[in-house]
């Protein structure tokens, strides 16, 4: 029988979808961390549950193929880059086939068109935004990286995954607050000022936000710390506080200050522009957004009459690239400053035909439904947790032609497949697109069609 740390050699059948290689052993299946399918390991017992347990390597036996060898385990060990140790083409196979699992496990789906994940030709500094920690390590003020479950910071200056502009940012500001001898937030007393600095940047338009998130409200020195931030940095048009008093995961409270400048930047997807604040939901790699939103468009072969809804829509940025090949589009999200900005962007954009309704797409799909409105597309983009019942009902009632389901998790979006077949609806193909490179994010969109009667 096993127990706590036992040596036993194994070979690595497969792969979690949070990245770890998976060995079976005396009956346990183990989870091994930057173990990679086809290895063989001598590995190390760390911990036993029932029929599930941890392990660690001790040693390389045989190595896989595809492993990068290159990769810095700060990045493993934090999860910045949880899938970085296998080969990029790989990683996107893993993509596909965790789509494809998930649809024939969940939703017996096996004959369906799936299209090989889309990738990034360069998978790299690609996050156009940041959210890193501030805490003191060995005497000194840090930024970096938490390792995964716990909240013990390891110093990070390249952050591998994030565009190169925000790391040198977060550098300079990291700097400052040392020479000017801010403290930095610590969990065990809560005593410590900065907390965290996020960062935002245009892809395109190169401007930066940059948010201090703070325990209190006084910054000893903050305005000079402004004017050298901006000095050094002219693409940082905001400078903002965040207060957060408490101590919990959530990065922001609803208590922003501008310090300096703007409170949004701004930014283009498929050539339209757009209105970003701290707060509202905008896709991490904005190269890929686009390829993602082209695939939607595609997908949903839209044409002039066209009535689409678009559920879920945060700053509108889905909605509104679809509007100027359609008749209209319906919104609805449930952040009231992201519905805002959503309005603002069309504005912006000169888009008259696309309106934004606060609240949530169930209470919408109920309203619009009242008043007969027919939409030809329904596109959803939940969170992922994916839809509810009552909204994949109150959908399927409208009888659009087609649903474009674009989701963060193959799981939650192969449940709903499932419900939708029922409703008489029916997969016809899905598309996995690469939006987060080297981590355990699977993107994926679907197309859901009507079945004909
Ligand atoms: N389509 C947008 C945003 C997608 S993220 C884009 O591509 O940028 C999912 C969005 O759903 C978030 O903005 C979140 O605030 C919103 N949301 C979460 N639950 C919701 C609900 N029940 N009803 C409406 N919107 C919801």
């Amino acid at each position: 029988m096993l127990k706590k740390n036992d040596i036993v050699e194994v070979v690595i059948e497969d792969l979690s979808h949070q990245g770890s290689g998976i060995a079976k052993v005396d009956g346990f299946v183990f989870f091994v961390e930057n173990a990679l399918p086809t290895e063989r390991i001598t590995m190390r017992v760390l911990k036993l549950n029932k029929k599930i347990g941890f392990g660690k390597v001790e040693d390389y036996l045989e190595k896989s193929p595809h492993r990068n060898e290159n990769l810095d385990l700060a990045y493993l060990r934090t999860g910045i880059a949880d899938f970085g140790h296998l080969a990029y083409e790989e990683q996107l196979l893993f993509k596909a086939k965790q789509v494809k699992d998930n649809l024939y496990k969940t939703a017996g789906i096996k004959a369906v068109e799936l299209l090989p994940t889309i990738g990034m030709e360069q998978p790299y500094a690609y996050r156009n935004k940041a959210q890193i920690p501030v805490r003191r390590v060995n005497g000194q003020l840090e930024t970096g990286f938490f390792r995964k479950n716990s909240h013990d910071l390891l110093p990070i200056s390249d952050f591998y995954i994030q565009d190169k502009e925000i790391d040198k940012l977060i550098l300079f500001v990291r700097n400052l607050l040392r020479r000017f001898q801010v403290s930095p937030y610590n969990e065990a007393d809560q005593s410590g000022l900065i907390k965290n600095l996020v960062v935002r940047r245009g892809h395109y338009s190169g401007q930066m936000m940059l948010v201090f998130v703070t325990s209190r409200p006084k910054v000893f020195r903050v305005e000079q710390m402004v004017q050298l931030i901006t000095e050094a940095f002219p693409q940082v048009v905001s400078i903002m506080q965040n207060v957060n008093d408490q101590n919990s995961n959530a990065i922001f409270s609803k208590d922003f200050k501008v310090l300096y400048g703007q409170d949004y930047i701004t930014d283009s997807i498929l050539g339209n522009d757009y209105m970003i604040s701290a707060q509202s939901f905008y896709q991490v790699n904005t190269v890929m957004a686009e390829k993602l939103y082209q695939t939607a468009i595609d997908f949903s072969d839209l044409s002039a009459d066209d009535v689409v809804i678009d559920a879920y829509s945060g700053i509108g940025t889905i909605g509104l690239s679809f509007a100027k090949k359609v008749k209209k589009v319906y919104g609805v999200e449930v952040i009231e400053a992201a519905v805002k900005d959503a309005r603002k962007n069309a504005e912006r954009n000169g888009i008259r035909n696309a309106e934004f309704l606060v609240g949530s797409a169930e209470a919408a799909m109920e309203k619009w439904s009242k008043e007969g409105i027919k939409p030809s597309v329904i596109l959803v983009d939940p969170p992922r947790k994916g839809l509810t019942e009552s909204f994949i009902k109150a959908s399927a009632a409208m009888a659009p032609k087609k649903i474009t389901y674009v989701s963060c998790n193959p799981a939650t979006m192969a449940r709903d497949i499932k419900h939708y077949q029922e409703l008489g609806y029916n997969l016809i193909k899905a598309q996995p697109v690469d939006l987060f490179p080297h981590t355990h994010h699977v993107e994926c969109i679907a197309l859901i069609q009507r079945v004909k009667s």
